[in-house]
């Protein structure tokens, strides 16, 4: 295990999202991804933004792709 990874490098190296598309949301510390074998959401999510519509998550769906976003800010 490589003890120099941050906590969300550590997160985003074991817990493997479910989808692979050109959302900017997956560079974005922002997104809650929906995980590989997770049979709850609705089959369309690449996963939850936490925000655009803070305190509640806004659906990120795998058709309508987001590139560019006001609130992105990049994964520490
Ligand atoms: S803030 Fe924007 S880029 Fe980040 S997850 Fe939400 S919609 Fe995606």
């Amino acid at each position: 295990m490589d003890r120099n990874l941050t906590p969300e490098e550590f997160l985003a190296k074991i817990l493997e999202p479910a989808k692979q598309t050109d959302h900017i949301c997956w560079k974005c510390k922002h997104l809650k991804p929906v995980l590989k074998d997770s049979a709850y959401p609705p089959a369309d999510l690449i996963g939850y933004c936490k925000k655009i519509h803070w305190p509640f998550y806004w659906c990120v769906s795998e058709y309508d792709v987001v590139k560019k976003c006001y609130a992105y800010e990049a994964r520490g």
